[in-house]
């Protein structure tokens, strides 16, 4: 039994200070969000975007602070940048007060209009705010989905650290070049896909910094002869970190789906991941709860692995639309590991349903954003 409040959790905190703020974390109003479930402690801090890595030291300080509370077994504590400028205190630091002109002309230079591709209707991300949720999964079987309901649909890859979607549609080969340098994309199931699987050795170590990160991705986006897509369905790498703001800065994102396991700590990198797309101006068209219970296949009980409902809790607290659960079936994991998506494999199974039922909301979300103007991509030029 263990007896952590939110109250000791403050008391902890209160001894932190932060030294630009020169108060206390508590005091100066930066904890947010804090979960407590069983030993198990999250919250986030939030604080100015230019400020995440001198930042780090003070989360530090807090995760260790929780720590050492008896009964906790394990602290998450995640920055964020999301105070609208409205809500600042106003007795800030110095730094608030005065930004340097460099950081103000770098914010400027990431916000830059982001580009859509031309031919291509609507660029939606597939997110996650961790690795290993099963969003590769999700985006391959959405994309099949969306492509059985008469859509021209495009899958790109741009999990750079591990390229799942060749294994996934049972790609494998290089791309054809279209001289002088664009790529050809690879086919499978009426679906056109990119991948940096197709592009580079399956053992070499992946070990990018974010600038090359988008750079790969946004020539799989630019170069590639993708034709003409109702949709193209980016599989974005996991996490919520600088590549993928800068991608959904860069790209004209028509919107976002986030993928979750239902745990309360998973969902804490939800809001973060959340936060990221509105910050950049991209609607979130719903959250996905993957894995979330389990029928064993012998005697037909249920079982909540991974405990179950909160992604739908946290769509609801977020005013975000739950777009459904997946459950974790072995046929889903077998079918991707055998390069046939279970919505191709076993189209008429529940599972399938569930998916095509996903991507007819998602269909339909991308309609009225494109129809209300949303980032719409640029027109066709023909030269
Ligand atoms: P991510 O892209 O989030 O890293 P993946 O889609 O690659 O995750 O999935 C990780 C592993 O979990 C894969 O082996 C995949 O087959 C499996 N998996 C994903 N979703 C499910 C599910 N609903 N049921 C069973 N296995 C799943």
């Amino acid at each position: 039994m263990n007896n952590i409040t939110k109250d000791s959790v403050y008391e902890a905190l209160k001894k932190i200070i932060d030294p630009d703020l020169n108060k206390d974390v508590i005091s100066a109003g930066i904890i947010k969000g804090l979960v407590i479930k069983g030993g198990n402690v999250g919250f986030t801090l939030e604080v100015e975007p230019d400020q995440g890595n001198n930042k780090e030291p003070v989360r530090k300080a807090c995760e260790s602070a929780v720590m050492k509370l008896p009964g906790v077994i394990s602290v998450t504590a995640v920055l964020t940048a999301e105070l609208a400028k409205s809500n600042k205190p106003s007795n800030n630091s110095a730094i608030r007060q005065s930004p340097k002109p460099e950081i103000e002309s770098k914010r400027k230079e990431n916000q830059a209009e982001p580009r859509g591709v031309p031919g291509i209707e609507s660029i939606i991300a597939i997110a996650s705010a961790k690795g290993g949720v099963g969003k590769s999964t999700t985006a391959v079987n959405l994309a099949t989905a969306l492509a059985m309901q008469g859509n021209k649909v495009g899958l790109l890859d741009c999990d750079i650290y591990g390229p799942s979607s060749p294994k996934m549609l049972g790609l494998s080969g290089k791309p054809e070049i279209i001289p002088p340098n664009r790529l050809k994309p690879m086919e499978a199931f009426g679906l056109k896909c990119m991948s940096i699987g197709f592009l580079i050795d399956e053992d070499s170590p992946m070990i990018w910094r974010g600038p090359m990160v988008m750079s790969a991705i946004e020539q799989m986006l630019r170069e590639v002869e993708w034709g003409n897509l109702d949709i193209l369905v980016c599989d974005l790498p996991p996490g919520t970190g600088d590549a993928q703001l800068t991608l959904a800065q860069r790209v004209a994102l028509t919107g976002a789906v986030i993928v979750s396991t239902p745990q309360d700590i998973a969902l804490l990198d939800v809001r973060r991941g959340i936060n990221m797309f509105h910050k950049v101006d991209v609607p979130v068209f719903g959250i996905i709860e993957n894995m979330s219970y389990f029928v064993c296949p012998h005697c037909n009980k249920r079982s909540n692995i991974f405990n179950h409902g909160g992604a739908e809790k946290t769509a609801n607290q977020m005013g975000i639309e739950f777009l459904g659960q997946i459950p974790l079936d072995i046929l889903i994991r077998q079918t991707s590991d055998d390069g046939t998506p279970i919505t191709v494999h076993e189209p008429n199974s529940e599972h399938s349903k569930v998916y095509c039922m996903m991507a007819k909301s998602l269909a339909e979300n991308i309609a009225s954003a494109t129809a209300s103007g949303h980032r719409q991509p640029p027109p066709i030029k023909i030269m």
